[in-house]
């Protein structure tokens, strides 16, 4: 049994993971702009209760595996460079924290390839060694496995970046200091501008919702909303090109697809087929591209399969 926890923006995920089988999940409100000693301490309690409620302690258990937004340098076991969540943890000794709180050792991994190593090992990505996924919610997040290797390179951010490779010279400024960057291209935290500066905007039923989602302007395309329509076939067209940007750079023999907006796949998979198929070099064109197997715990299951599954 292993107990995992998921660092995000807004919530922290945390459970038992035994062998891809995710045993428990629960979440707690994140902690991101506040000390990450203090949080793990309230989410280790909270394991606890979850241990004991089946009669284990964390002396049953082989590790703690985490799983965190940022660079994360998953040999040293801490976490490199931040964007705005969990400043603090940069620098933070992760694994003296484990040692000390739980008795156990801690391995951890940036988010998105421990989502990446939960879908290879346990999930959409079974059976192939050379991989891509790329998550669509607030922000964008990719990793890649190749050769049957997650991608790290020496800084640790092999794969890791794509939200940020730059599709638009001179565009927005992003939360990363560069314009243009996929992130603002198309993105949960961007969709509020795009909607803002899109001209049809008078007219649109989204001017009035806060805060809107993908889910709020599939909805409105739906219902033929002009203005939603336009944004909803930008972002798929960026998202797409981008995907065919990605299979080009690695090569994988599949693409998996997760986050939010995979709440619509049958929408938004067909789009990427077909700008694939549009746009893909040569044998490139038959690439895979599926939806993630686990939307809400892959990052839990890589967390657990850095104890059994990956070579460090
Ligand atoms: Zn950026």
């Amino acid at each position: 049994m292993i107990p995992v926890i998921d660092l995000g923006g807004t919530r922290t995920k945390f459970g038992l993971v035994d062998k891809g089988v995710v045993v428990e999940a629960a979440y707690c409100e994140a902690r991101s702009k506040g000390s990450i000693a203090t949080h793990l301490e309230e989410v280790a309690d909270l394991i606890a209760d979850l241990l004991a409620q089946r009669g284990l302690g964390f002396s049953d258990c082989a590790g703690i595996g985490v799983s965190s937004t940022g660079i994360v340098d998953s040999v040293g076991a801490s976490v490199l460079t931040t964007n705005g969540k969990y400043d603090n943890a940069v620098g933070f000794d992760f694994a003296d924290w484990a040692r000390r709180r739980t008795g156990l050792p801690l391995r951890i991994e940036n988010d998105a390839r421990a989502a990446l190593i939960g879908e290879w090992r346990y999930g959409a990505g079974r059976g192939v060694d050379d991989v891509f996924m790329i998550t669509l919610g607030t922000g964008v997040g990719t990793a890649a496995v190749v050769g049957g290797r997650p991608l790290a390179g020496p800084f640790f951010a092999g794969g890791n970046l794509g939200g940020h490779i730059i599709v638009k010279s001179g565009g927005r400024l992003c939360t990363c200091g560069a314009r243009g960057c996929l992130e603002t291209e198309a993105s949960g935290w961007v969709l509020p501008t795009l909607i803002a500066d899109h001209p049809l905007h008078h007219t649109s039923a989204l001017r009035s919702i806060h805060n809107p989602s993908f889910k709020e302007v599939i909805e409105a395309s739906d219902a033929g909303d002009a203005c939603a329509k336009e944004i909803l076939a930008h972002c798929l067209q960026v998202w797409g090109e981008a995907i065919v940007s990605f299979i080009h750079l690695l090569g994988p023999v599949r693409v998996i697809v997760g986050g939010g907006l995979m709440n619509a796949a049958d929408r938004v998979l067909p789009a990427f087929r077909n700008t694939i198929a549009e746009l893909a070099w040569g044998a490139l064109k038959k690439v895979e591209i599926v939806a993630g197997e686990h939307p809400d715990n892959a990052g839990l299951i890589g967390a657990a399969a850095l104890f059994y599954d990956i070579e460090h």
